[in-house]
């Protein structure tokens, strides 16, 4: 069977190159993605595979139904762009000013549409079904848990679910995955000062909230050097900072914003940090005279991959690239993933496919630099379609 997916791979491998690159030159952002639901809908449809649309505005499902009956495995894509100026000097280079496929999911669309290209040509052999999942806005704010709301996990039932990143940080033809805590949970933050505005020449008449920010500001990096426990993983990073008016250099302003991000993998930790900030931040405004408001908003859970399904992957991805190219990440990744809230449904795992000629030389998700060689998607395609087949027969 492995070689049966070799060569389907080879089959293919053209076609879904044309559509990466289409997709990269129409990249959209979430819940934009018009042309690229169309687009999966249309070669779908094509294939004679049962199409859902419009599934949370702009999702996709597809079900290919084995010749058997048998379990339903679900294998998932996003397909979502940035708000980034591309900057590459590849020849499908994005034809939309400001947006790029920067993180990879015109790999992962197209990667997927090839797996149900190849497993619907194996469907007579299937004892079950594959579930497709092409999600929405996996970059904002998740569109992942809107399908899922809307029943994608029903109907058939869904018994398992896979998905995969191409990833920056590891080498090409390989692929990383982790037993349980893999990605962070990224909830945000906002904590507005409210002091008294004044003139600038006179502040023992104001209450100036810029020192008093800068204060919070240096007292946050203490939860994670001083109050946690260092081998419990915490992130909270201040990511943006606003106070007065660059044109006016005589005035105290009445109020200064600080917002930012919180990665932690438990419930415990994640509690700890929403009240600890609050703790520094009511506590050096009301001693400084001062008012505040704070806001403490969740966005994913972290994503926990199940053990069985993360033996199963690592067996069926070593059959397709070979056991030395399989490996067990060190370390969960601080970064976010909507995957998670499959994976809080049904035993899944994520996986990272390498796209980095050299590791020590990570390529940069999110920057308008952002290239990986077509090549890398075969790893990712056979991937899913060994897990699958593994999976269900
Ligand atoms: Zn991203
Ligand atoms: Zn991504």
């Amino acid at each position: 069977m492995v070689n049966k997916i070799n060569e389907l791979c080879e089959k293919y491998y053209s076609n879904i190159v044309d559509i990466r690159h289409e997709l990269h030159r129409n990249p959209e952002v979430g819940y934009a993605e018009f042309k690229t639901s169309k687009l999966v809908a249309d070669t779908l449809n094509n294939l004679g595979i049962e199409v859902q649309t419009n599934v949370a505005k702009t999702g996709v499902i597809g079900l290919i139904k084995g010749k058997y009956p048998g379990k339903t495995i679900l294998l998932r894509a996003d397909m979502d762009a940035l708000r980034v100026n591309e900057e590459t000097d590849v020849e499908f280079k994005s034809q939309v000013p400001g947006v790029m496929h920067a993180c990879g999911h015109d790999g992962h669309t197209a990667s997927l549409l090839r797996a149900a290209m190849i497993l619907n040509e194996l469907k007579d052999e299937l004892h079950g079904n594959v579930k497709l999942m092409f999600q929405p806005d996996e970059e904002i704010t998740g569109g992942a848990l809107p399908m899922i709301e809307e029943r994608i996990l029903e109907n058939p039932k869904v018994d398992a679910a896979i998905g995969g990143h191409l990833w920056g940080g590891l080498k090409t033809g390989t692929v990383g995955v982790k037993h349980g805590p893999m990605m962070a949970s990224p909830d945000i933050f906002n904590i507005k000062v409210i002091g008294k505005g004044g003139h600038g020449g006179v502040p023992q008449n104001s209450i100036d909230p810029i020192p008093i920010l800068c204060q919070i500001v240096n007292t946050l990096q203490t939860i994670v050097s001083r109050k946690n426990n260092p081998v419990i993983p915490l992130v909270i990073s201040c990511c943006h900072l606003k106070a007065g008016n660059l044109d006016c250099h005589n005035a105290i302003p009445t109020e200064a914003i600080v917002g930012g991000t919180v990665r932690t993998f438990d419930e415990e930790t994640r509690l700890f940090a929403e009240k600890t900030i609050e703790d520094i931040v009511k506590g050096i405004t009301t001693c400084q005279g001062a008012t505040y408001e704070y806001e403490y908003i969740r966005q994913f859970p972290p994503l926990i991959n199940d053990n069985d399904m993360t033996d199963l992957a690592t067996s069926s991805i070593a059959k397709v690239i070979g056991d030395k190219n399989v490996f067990e990440l060190k370390e969960p990744s601080m970064g976010g993933e909507d995957f998670a809230y499959l994976a809080k449904n049904v035993p899944a795992t994520f996986v990272f496919v390498g796209i980095a000629e050299d590791e020590k030389n990570p390529i940069l998700h999110h920057n308008s630099k952002f290239a990986w060689d077509d090549e890398n998607m075969k790893v990712l395609c056979k991937s899913l379609c060994q897990i699958a087949l593994d999976y269900l027969n």
